[in-house]
C-alpha cells in the first residue's frame, strides 16, 4: 500500500516542498532542481544499451532527469522523513569517511548502499525498483555538490551568511542553486554543452573507483568550497569567474558515475 502511495504520487502529484524539520539542510535542502537533472541527463548519455534499455522499461520512459528530483519532493512529507539523513553526510574536513561514525539514521553513504541492495537483489518488485532506482540517481547527484559532504559544525555550509549579488543567502544554498541558476542555461541545455566538455582525458579520470572513493573526492571539493567565502561576504560575478569550473566539473564527475553504478547494476 505503502509503495503504491509512493508511485502514486511519484507519477500525479505536483508537489509544493517545504522544510523538512530536523534536517541539517532543512533551510535550503537541495542540491537544486538544476543540478540534479544535468547529472540526470549527463548519465544518460554514458549509460550501455543494455542499461539503458532496462531502466527505460523500469521507469515506464520516464527520464533520469525527471526522477531526480523525486526524493526532495518526498522531503516535504513527514511519512518520510526516515530518507531526510541519507541525502548528505557531514565529518571533519581532514578526516576520512568513517562508516563507524554513522548516525542511527544513516547518512548518503548508507542511503545509497541499501539502494545498491534493493537494485541488485533479482526478488525484488518493481515498485520497489523503481523507487530505490529515483532515489539513487537522487543520491549520487547530492553526494557530488560539495557541501552535502561538509561539517557538522555550520550544518554543511547554511550557517556560513553571506551575499549573492546582493541578495542574502548561505554558502549552501550558494552551491546548492545560486552559482548554477546564474549561469542562465535550461538543465538539458548544461547538460548538453557539460558534455560536449567531457574530454577522453577527463571520462576515463572520472569514470573509476566506487561511491567510497566518489565521497573522499567531494570532501575535498568542499574544502575548496569552504575556503572559498567567509560569513559576511558578499559575492558576485567575480566569484563565478573563479569556481563554475569546479561546479561544472562537480556535475560532470556525478553524471559520468552515475552512469558508471547504473552499468553495474543493469548491465
Ligand atoms: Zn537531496
Amino acid at each position: 500500500m505503502k509503495l503504491f502511495f509512493i508511485l502514486v504520487s511519484f507519477l500525479f502529484t505536483n508537489y509544493s516542498p517545504s522544510p523538512a524539520s530536523g534536517s541539517h539542510i532543512e533551510e535550503t535542502t537541495v542540491w537544486g532542481q538544476t543540478g540534479h537533472r544535468v547529472i540526470g541527463l549527463i548519465a544518460e548519455v554514458h549509460l550501455t544499451r543494455k542499461a539503458s534499455r532496462k531502466i527505460e522499461k523500469l521507469l515506464a520512459g520516464k527520464s533520469l532527469a525527471f526522477v531526480s528530483t523525486y526524493a526532495d519532493e518526498l522531503k516535504s512529507d513527514r511519512f518520510y522523513s526516515k530518507y531526510s539523513p541519507w541525502h548528505y553526510v557531514n565529518y571533519p574536513l581532514e578526516t576520512r569517511y568513517n562508516p563507524a561514525n554513522r548516525d542511527d539514521a544513516g547518512d548518503v553513504i548508507f542511503g545509497i548502499e541499501q539502494c545498491i541492495e534493493v537494485l541488485s537483489d533479482t526478488t525484488s518488485g518493481i515498485e520497489d525498483q523503481q523507487f530505490y532506482l529515483a532515489l539513487l540517481v537522487h543520491l549520487i547527484g547530492d553526494m557530488h555538490m560539495p557541501l552535502h559532504v561538509g561539517r557538522e559544525e555550520d550544518r554543511g555550509g547554511n550557517n556560513i551568511k553571506l551575499s549573492w549579488f546582493s541578495k542574502s543567502t548561505n554558502l549552501h544554498r550558494l552551491w546548492d542553486s545560486d552559482l548554477i541558476e546564474s549561469v542562465n542555461l535550461s538543465y538539458t541545455e548544461l547538460a548538453a554543452e557539460l558534455n560536449k566538455q567531457l574530454s577522453k582525458k577527463k571520462l576515463k579520470q572520472f569514470d573509476a573507483g566506487t561511491y567510497l572513493d566518489w565521497v573522499e573526492d567531494s570532501h575535498e571539493a568542499a574544502a575548496t568550497v569552504y575556503a572559498s567565502a567567509k560569513q559576511g561576504d558578499r559575492l558576485a560575478f567575480k566569484y563565478s569567474y573563479k569556481y563554475n569550473d569546479l561546479l561544472f566539473t562537480q556535475l560532470q564527475k556525478g553524471g559520468v558515475r552515475l552512469a558508471r553504478l547504473l552499468n553495474q547494476l543493469f548491465d
